[in-house]
């Protein structure tokens, strides 16, 4: 019989009613390459589906023979439908056996048909299977009809997104899209979490595949890419975006990418084809990562996320979807994955259920992974791909000690990390009964462990984690926090309960910490060209003392009638310290005026963290009360290695002489003119560089509050005396025979020291 169903927007017309109409799974499928098969007069149409185990399975056909139906498979690769899979990219032969791929399956009686046109079926780029049809005379299929049947397969790719096609095939058969990947990545932060996938940054689905009327989708998707334009076109010409630099770069991909008439034609004839704007739009993006995910040119790889953000605008102008994570309806637990974020794009997500965050980019010093940190969320970095497999609510687990994203893991995998987390609180447990022990090395010698915090939610940790008070409060999280600026009397009333919650313990408050990447939402942002080194932190505070002044005003008042330790970020000057004072003295003495009762003392400490003040030390030391090495920064100043750039940030260790013997000179220093100097970055939470802190000379360390049990774990089985003899001889030495992380993994395997 032959269906008059000719004309691909009138073929669309048809898979509609098929796809709405409640078939069978396997009913629907064989209708629709029946439907196909009449539609581009081809004695024979094919599915193909990729199955988790690479093989390409006859899923349905009309013309082959029905007995080879979910039976004939090839290999990714193997035959020409392989080779289109391999490949995403279609094939039109008028002679199909003369192609050097030509696999020949006996079963399906496929010898009598010469003509043969197969295109991929694809979802976001990823290949789901190949839809295939043939003609027994040497025809050759029109660019329409390739185009057609691009086409119908997105259909195809939707009946499979959907799980229908599940269980068709002999039991045990998952399909690729379900398949369970295990990926490795870089261990950010520590711990395990369980939970369903939230895309930071949804893909947005498009329900609507196909058009009413071709002359009305047109024109909405004329009248969406136009706003598209001009929005871009707008960031141009604000002047917000800076005549050069990689920044400008990518706006200017955009610009070219957002008037790029193929692009353009294509989408068109997709909806002439009978698909709506939205699902023309995805299927045109989805041919193009198909296409440009298998060029090795890490360039043009980059190139194709901004494509891809471009579409996604596109959707959301078109459906008017928000960006908003709270949208997503995910239940249960959530771990977040994203390609890269700001640290205060992860305090927009609800922390009660957040159990992970997975990302392609990001480094251990990231502001992000030391948010997460304070959150106690395990991290995993350097993850490429996961944002193209991940799919919003697909299960996943995070593993941080082994660097292991487990997508859609299989049962036995669950159970095994349901053992997995019963384990580790049993070794929480071990931490927690370490928490009233006092914090002495081995040979004696006490040492100060602090913990780093930043929001409220933190303080309980305080008594939790057995810290002996707070070394680095960060202001900024709380700011960063806020949907607007606090007002004074707001920060007031927070740093007085953050001196409540703490009771003993002391806290070192840091002055606002912003720029850079801590971008506060609602201030205006201002591109920089190198933003860690530019408008941030303390210079940003002198030269906004509405910001500084009310800050300082309100920790003088939060700590009326007790003590108040309050350090300043990213000072390059001993005067800048000296500018901070006399605004805090005029301050004193104002509110003293006013009535108000003032702190019964008040430390100023610097953080040391630009190497400019390594050569004002003595300067530095006699103009501060304290000093406490920020290490992230300093670090990466000190190696020329941004912190948040993961392609250098692992590339030099901190563990290593220079960066070793730059601290030992602080500690001199410090010992010389009797100043404390106690550190505060990542580094003091790592047990193994907590050690060779602590055997440079370090006696107060600050670190995340779950980095303390394990860090306090390791000092007491350290004998630090003799620490100290092998690592300053080793860091006198000029030979390289052992690096100092062997000397340091070395001495803890012979004392039997956890790291
Ligand atoms: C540092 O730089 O080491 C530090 C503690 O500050 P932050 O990580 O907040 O920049
Ligand atoms: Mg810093």
């Amino acid at each position: 019989m032959r269906l008059d169903i000719k004309g691909p927007s009138a073929l669309l017309r048809r898979l509609r009613s098929v796809m709405a109409e409640p078939l069978e799974p396997q009913t629907r499928l064989d209708t629709i390459v029946r439907d196909i098969a009449a539609s581009v007069d081809a004695e024979v149409c094919s599915a193909y589906i990729l199955r988790a185990d690479g093989l390409l399975e006859l899923y349905a056909t009309q013309g082959l023979k029905p007995e080879s139906v979910h039976v004939s498979v090839l290999r990714v690769g193997q035959g020409l439908v392989g080779t289109i899979a391999a490949s995403a990219r279609p094939l039109n032969l008028s002679e199909a056996q003369k192609h050097p791929a030509f696999a020949y399956l006996p079963e399906t009686g496929e010898e009598i048909y010469n003509a043969f046109l197969g295109v991929p079926i694809l979802r976001a780029g990823r290949v789901l299977g190949v839809l295939v049809v043939q003609n027994k005379t040497n025809r050759v299929y029109t660019e329409a009809e390739v185009e057609a049947l691009e086409t119908t397969a997105m259909v195809l790719a939707e009946l499979i997104a959907t799980g229908e096609l599940e269980g068709l095939s002999s039991k045990d058969v998952t399909l690729d899209l379900s398949r369970p990947l295990q990926l490795n990545g870089i261990p950010l932060s520590d711990g395990i979490g369980l939970g369903y996938v939230i895309l930071h940054q949804p893909r947005v689905v498009v329900t609507n595949l196909f058009n009413e009327t071709v002359d009305d989708e047109l024109q909405r998707l004329r009248d969406a890419l136009l706003k598209v334009q001009v929005s871009i076109d707008v960031l141009f010409k604000s002047g917000s975006v800076a005549s050069e630099g990689e920044h400008r770069d990518v706006l200017e991909a955009y610009r070219m990418f957002a008037h790029d008439r193929g692009w353009n034609r294509r989408m068109e004839e997709a909806i002439r084809a009978g698909l709506s704007a939205e699902a023309a739009v995805e299927k045109v993006q989805s041919d193009n990562r198909a296409r440009m995910m298998r060029i090795p040119d890490p360039y043009l790889r980059e190139r194709l996320n901004d494509f891809d953000d471009l579409a996604n605008r596109l959707l959301r102008e078109l459906m008017g979807t928000s960006l908003d994570p709270k949208d997503a309806g995910i239940e249960g637990d959530h771990i977040i994955v994203a390609r890269s974020m700001g640290a205060a794009e992860l305090l927009d997500y609800n922390s009660d259920r957040l159990r992970g965050l997975v990302l392609e980019e990001a480094a251990p010093t990231s502001h992000v992974v030391i948010v997460a940190r304070a959150l106690g969320i395990p991290v995993i970095g350097q993850l490429s791909d996961i944002v193209d497999n991940a799919e919003n609510g697909n299960a996943i687990i995070v593993d941080s000690d082994e660097g292991i994203v487990s997508l859609r893991p299989p049962l036995d995998v669950e159970a095994a990390y349901a053992g997995k987390i019963k384990f580790r609180a049993g070794r929480q447990a071990q931490y927690a009964k370490l928490r009233d022990k006092p914090s002495i090395s081995k040979d004696g010698v006490p040492v100060s462990l602090n913990m780093n915090a930043g929001l409220l939610m933190d303080l309980p940790q305080l008594e939790q984690s057995g810290a002996e008070g707070i070394g680095l409060y960060r202001t900024e999280l709380q700011f960063m926090v806020s949907s607007s600026l606090p007002r004074p009397g707001e920060q007031e009333e927070l740093y007085r309960k953050v001196l409540d919650d703490a009771g003993d313990h002391p806290v070192t408050f840091r002055t606002l910490d912003i720029g850079g990447d801590k971008v506060l939402p609602y201030l205006k942002t201002i591109h920089e060209e190198n933003p860690a080194l530019g408008w941030r932190a303390i210079r940003l505070s002198l030269d906004r003392p509405a910001l500084l002044r009310p800050q300082v005003r309100a920790l003088l008042k939060a700590a009326a009638g007790r003590r108040l330790r309050m350090m300043l970020p990213l000072v390059s000057e001993v005067s800048e310290l000296e500018q901070v004072k006399g605004l805090i003295k005029r301050e004193v003495e104002m509110q003293t005026r006013f009535g108000h009762e003032m702190p019964t003392c008040l430390e100023l400490g610097c953080m040391l963290e630009v190497p400019s003040l390594l050569y004002q030390l003595d300067e530095l030391m006699a103009a501060a009360d304290f000093v406490s090495v920020g290490s992230n920064d300093l670090f990466q100043f000190i190696m020329a290695s941004d912190r948040g750039n993961p392609r250098v940030a692992g590339r030099f260790s901190p563990m290593s002489k220079p960066f070793l013997r730059v601290l030992k000179s602080i500690l001199d220093k410090g010992i010389q003119t009797g100043t404390p100097v106690h550190l505060c970055g990542e580094i003091a939470g790592r047990p193994l560089s907590a050690m060779a802190l602590l055997g440079l000379g370090f006696r107060s360390i600050s670190m995340s509050s779950a980095a303390i049990g394990p860090v306090k774990a390791m000092l007491l089985e350290l004998d630090i005396g003799e620490l100290e003899n092998a690592l300053h001889s080793a860091l006198a030495a000029t030979s390289d025979d052992t690096t100092i992380m062997e000397l340091l993994t070395d001495f803890a395997d012979r004392h039997g020291i956890p790291y």
